[in-house]
Formats: C-alpha cells, structure tokens, sequence
C-alpha cells in the first residue's frame, strides 16, 4: 500500500474546516484544550521531555507540541491537514516557541527518519485514520530503541457511544456533530495488540473522565471506558 492510501481526506477536510479556530479555548477545540495541560503533564511526568527530541504524529494546530515546547523538548510535529499546520506555524511566531512542522503521515516519515525521535506522541488522531495499526508500527519505528510512545483515543461500548458521540455531540455540544464515528473508535485491546504487534512494551493505560457538573477533565487511572491514554516503550 502506498503510505499516503492510509489516509481519509474526508476526515482531514473536517479539521481543515475548523482550523482558524484552533487555539480559541472556546471552540470546537475547547475539549482539547481542557485535557492538554493533563496531558502534557503525564507525559513529561513519565518521559521527561526536556531536551528530547519529540515527534507529535498528527498534531493538528500544535496545542501538545507547544505545551512540549515549552518543557524543554525540540518538537517535531507532522499532520496531512494544510490548514491546521499553517495556524500552528502562524501560532507558534506569537508564543515564542519553535516548533518544526512537516506535512507529513508517518508511514512516510518512518521512511525517512527511522529511529529518530526519543519521544512519539500520537493523541485523538487514531480514530480518524483507516488503519490504525500501520500508523502505530510508523510511530514505533520513528521511535529510538528505549523511547517512549504515547497514544490516546476513545473506547468503542455503548457507554462512550452515549458520552462522547450522543453526550459531546449532541447534548452538549461540546464537538461538531460527525466529529467521532462509533465504528472507528477503538477499544483498549484492540490497541493494546497493534502495539505489541509493532513490537512496543506496554508500560500503563490511564483514562481521562469529564465531569459535566465540573466542566473539569482528570486522570482517572482504574476507568478508561471512554476517553484514555496508554504509554509504551521500544525495547
Ligand atoms: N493530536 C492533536 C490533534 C487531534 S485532531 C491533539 O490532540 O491536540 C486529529 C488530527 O489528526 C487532525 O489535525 C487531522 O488533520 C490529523 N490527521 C488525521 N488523519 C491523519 C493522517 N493519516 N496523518 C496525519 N494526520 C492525520
């Protein structure tokens, strides 16, 4: 297959659409928003990104490349969306970090920077893409032997389908309506395999749970029926 064949330009089209609103934290990203400093944290928490080279697999307006940045990290952040990646250029002049962002999937860069980055993130971009497994065996082959991997995506059971496509999408409104599709979102096992099949060691899965009441994201390590990360390790 041609490493370009594993993408849905449908799925690309939808984040080109609202790309101009990326870091406003009251739009269609706002969920992102909330779950980066959350996010950020854990991962440097475990990897300590400072003075690592990171590579951020479909990084969309750059929200988790400049929160990594701005740790200490030289990031890399690659995306097949145009519009996205120009308002993370643009972005970037404003908060003073430098980030080098590359139109790219990362089957392609596998090919061209094999073993390179210390840290791959890739976050929320799995559910969007046809074949998750040949991304993740790009990431694991971008990733230096002793790096650190870290994923995250939705899990597919009749409670996600009720809070992050019935509950985000239409009650509310949090995400545009179309944003997830329950077939492609991905159960906690299913990613667990892809990984052990790109020859990744499991290291933790953590949830993240949003509280309606709160309007408040957090950490939840014993529940990840819907939102949840997991990190890996290249031996
Ligand atoms: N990872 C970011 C953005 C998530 S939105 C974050 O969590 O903040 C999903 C992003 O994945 C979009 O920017 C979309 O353009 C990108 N994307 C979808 N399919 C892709 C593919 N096959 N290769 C690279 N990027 C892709």
């Amino acid at each position: 297959m041609q490493t370009d064949d594993n993408v849905d330009q449908d799925e690309i089209a939808k984040f080109e659409k609202l790309a101009s609103r990326w870091w406003d934290p009251n739009s269609e990203f706002k969920p992102l928003h909330d779950i980066n400093p959350l996010r950020a944290g854990w991962i440097d928490q475990h990897a300590d990104v400072n003075g690592k080279s990171v590579l951020d697999v479909g990084c969309g307006g750059g929200l988790l490349c400049e929160a990594l940045a701005h740790r200490g990290a030289t990031v890399t952040g690659i995306d097949m969306g145009e519009a996205p990646l120009s308002v993370a250029r643009l972005h970037q002049l404003e908060s003073g970090v430098e980030v080098d962002y590359v139109r790219s999937t990362a089957e392609t860069l596998a090919a061209q920077r094999t073993g390179e980055f210390a840290v791959v993130t890739c976050l929320e971009m799995l559910e969007h893409v046809p074949d998750p497994s040949t991304v993740i065996q790009a990431c694991a082959d971008l990733c230096q032997p002793g790096g650190d991997l870290f994923f995250s995506t939705i899990n597919r059971n009749p409670k996600s389908f009720l809070f992050a496509i019935v509950g985000a999408e239409y009650i509310l409104n949090l995400l545009p309506r179309g944003t997830h599709e329950y077939d492609k979102l991905i159960k906690p096992s299913e990613l667990a395999r892809w990984i052990r099949a790109a020859g990744l060691e499991m290291q933790e899965m953590m949830g993240m749970t949003y509280n309606p009441l709160t309007k408040r994201y957090r950490l939840t390590p014993g529940d990840v029926s819907v939102n949840y990360l997991i990190r890996a390790k290249k031996p």
